[in-house]
């Protein structure tokens, strides 16, 4: 057990080394992925925009092509109507001219939506590709900048994780879990030294016959009020002698 509680408060000591050089950092590895989820979004925003936009230029071009057509057959309607021969066939052929301009006017109206929803779009496209780019710059900046961070302190990481690697190696996974566990509900401090007689983490005073059970590191210890694994560290600890 003393091996597996030396073993613990050597994790420890990588983990806020790690977490030290995490904080350096600061909030720049956040705003950096919020900006790209950003980027992402409104280049999707635009991809579906110049979709939309293609679709109605698309109907635009459709209903001008049968404008034109319809046009075509009000003229050859107009033609006829000089060579009719009786009233009826003068009705039938001016119905007919009346039809296709109810047909027209439709087509016109929905040219117009169309032409409306075109400008639309395009000043939307306008917008999300300054939006755009914009982006692109900010994400640019603070990309560079926390590569820069992490260039001085990559090193330093990457030997602090392979030993905290090799430390792992020597553990149960059983250990480790409730380590991790204790770790990530206490802000990062799972093992902490006694100190002055009490729990270096939430500075309860411990009763003498715990400090001499802690000190022979024979046993995995809790703090009963905080849940932190207790520790007799011979650099940090002080009580009783
Ligand atoms: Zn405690």
């Amino acid at each position: 057990m003393q091996q597996v509680l030396i073993h613990l408060i050597k994790l420890q000591e990588l983990d806020s080394q790690l977490k030290q050089l995490e904080s350096l950092k600061g909030d720049l590895p956040n705003q950096v992925s919020r900006l790209s989820e950003k980027l992402l979004d409104s280049e999707n925003g635009l991809k579906e925009d110049e979709e939309k936009l293609k679709v109605y230029q698309k109907e635009r071009a459709m209903a001008e092509m049968e404008i034109k057509a319809l046009e075509g057959n009000q003229t050859k309607y107009q033609t006829q109507l000089f060579n009719v021969k009786t009233n009826r066939e003068y009705d039938a052929v001016t119905q007919e001219i009346e039809n296709v301009k109810v047909e027209i006017g439709k087509k016109e109206s929905r040219l117009l939506e169309l032409m409306d929803a075109e400008e639309e779009t395009k000043s939307t496209i306008k917008t999300v590709q300054e939006e755009i780019e914009k982006l692109r710059k900010q994400f640019d900046e603070k990309s560079t900048e926390l590569k820069k961070r992490l260039a001085n302190t990559e090193k330093d990481e990457a030997a602090l994780h392979d030993q905290r690697e090799k430390v792992l190696r020597k553990l149960e996974k059983r250990i480790v879990a409730t380590y991790d566990r204790i770790r990530k509900a206490k802000n990062g401090f799972a093992v902490v030294p006694v100190i002055r007689n009490a729990c270096g983490g939430c500075f309860k005073t411990l009763p003498p016959q715990r400090i001499f059970e802690i000190r022979q590191m024979n046993r995995l210890f809790l703090c009963e009020v905080c849940g932190r694994i207790l520790v007799w560290d011979e650099k940090k600890s002080e009580g009783l002698e």
